[in-house]
């Protein structure tokens, strides 16, 4: 008799090893423009430096991808003028809303 092997005994088959990459998470930063007050703090926070003044003082982001998710901005914020999102690029567009 053919001896079975211990997975195919237990009916538990062994699944394929998982990527050992793991994906960067991706992180949109949005600005209430209308409640910002141009403080800089966002700017002067960010540990990634990706947070920049416009010619009115006004913040942009410079390279969205490169936004860790940290939250600093958002939690120091003390107009409560900026929100991070998860970004899920693999899910269905939501026609630019959020
Ligand atoms: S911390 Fe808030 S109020 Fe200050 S510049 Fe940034 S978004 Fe505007
Ligand atoms: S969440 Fe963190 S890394 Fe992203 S923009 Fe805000 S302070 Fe910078």
């Amino acid at each position: 008799m053919v001896k079975e092997s211990k997975a195919k005994a237990t009916g538990k088959a062994k699944a394929p090893a998982a990527s050992k990459k793991k994906e960067k998470k991706l992180y949109t930063v949005i600005f209430f423009h209308k409640w910002c007050k141009s403080c800089g703090l966002c700017t002067a926070l960010c540990p990634k430096k990706i947070i920049k003044p416009d010619e009115i003082g006004l913040p942009f982001i410079e390279a969205m991808d490169r936004c860790s998710g940290c939250r600093f901005c958002e939690i120091h914020c003390p107009d409560f003028a900026i929100t991070i999102k998860e970004r899920h690029p693999e899910r269905r567009s939501t026609n630019g809303k959020h």
